[in-house]
């Protein structure tokens, strides 16, 4: 049987400032804090994960804050972009939103038939927002700031710069299950499981570009998701078969995942669907405490010291 992923299962990105970082998220754009942990290969710095009410798999953009690190660079290898899904309609909200709270945006345009708002986050990320009518699994953050009708319904895609496009599509397709929709001005878009929205990547090949580079406000890694454990294995086996490095299946305590760079450079990762955000947390609460995975649970207090206050922002506080 071909293996196959089923769209984005979330998005991991570098932040500047962790208030700043939740400030806009929790705040302007109405996410929920569905997860206040700590990156656990770097304990003194947060891991904050913003999603729809329920943490619902691809609707979740996650960040480490770095505020020392130095901005990115823009270049090959590295996801470019993070559009989010909206419904029909939302933009004309969206563009009063970022007015009325100073935030930056670009010109509308249509990709793919689709009308596209894109800005930036305060860091630096690119980010855009879709309208799109596809049917996709969400549910509404009731103390959200933004009213349900216009929150963002997850990822709609991500956007990935390549120096060579042809390995790329080759894993894209042969291993994972995409296939090729359509090519509009450079960008070639693959969808997987049907491609509707979420179930989207769009690669764009830039020979002349030079590598990116990670830092504040670029995308970390790109995770795409699997029903369960026993497919993420099949699907690592696939990856390995195809002679890249697969890392063994990590246990995230939220779900299960496994690390590899596909062929040009772009870190991605395989996650579980389950067990889900409510592992730990009631979902009435998600999100309120610093939330540890149990073997660092009993370094909770060097873990709490380590770590600068946050503030919930008003409008969107639990
Ligand atoms: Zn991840």
């Amino acid at each position: 049987m071909k293996t196959t992923v089923h769209g984005i299962h979330h998005v991991t990105a570098i932040a500047g400032n962790p208030q700043e970082n939740l400030d806009f998220y929790a705040g302007v754009m109405g996410m929920r804090l569905v997860k206040k942990s700590v990156n656990q290969d770097a304990i003194d710095t947060y891991h904050l994960f913003y999603a729809d009410a329920a943490g619902t798999p691809g609707s979740d953009l996650t960040f480490f804050p770095w505020p020392n690190m130095g901005p990115g660079r823009p270049g090959v290898a590295l996801t470019m972009e993070v559009p989010f899904a909206v419904p029909l309609g939302s933009l004309k909200y969206w563009q009063k939103q970022f007015d009325d709270l100073g935030v930056n945006y670009a010109k509308i345009e249509t990709r793919f038939g689709e009308t596209t708002l894109p800005f930036r986050d305060p860091h630096g990320l690119p980010l855009a927002l879709v309208e799109t009518d596809d049917e996709r699994p969400f549910v509404p953050w009731q103390k959200s700031l933004v009213p349900p009708g216009h929150q963002l319904r997850g990822m709609h895609s991500v956007r990935l710069w390549e120096r060579h496009l042809a390995p790329t599509e080759t894993l894209l397709t042969d291993r994972m299950g995409f296939t090729l929709i359509g090519v509009e001005n450079g960008w070639h878009r693959y969808g997987v499981d049907g491609g509707g929205s979420g179930k989207l990547v769009e690669v764009k090949e830039m020979p002349e570009e030079s590598r990116g580079r990670w830092g504040t406000g670029s995308v970390h890694h790109v995770a795409w998701r699997a029903h369960d454990s026993e497919e993420e294995m099949a699907l690592r086996s696939v990856i390995e078969s195809a002679g890249l490095n697969p890392t063994p299946q990590i246990d995230r305590f939220w779900f299960k995942s496994v690390y590899f760079r596909e062929p040009g450079g772009v870190l991605f990762e395989l996650a579980t669907d389950g067990p889900g955000f409510d592992r730990d947390e009631d979902m009435e609460r998600l999100g309120e405490q610093l939330i540890l995975p149990p073997w660092l649970e009993p370094h909770r207090k060097e873990i709490e010291a380590g770590l600068p206050f946050l503030k919930m922002p008003g409008a969107g506080s639990n």
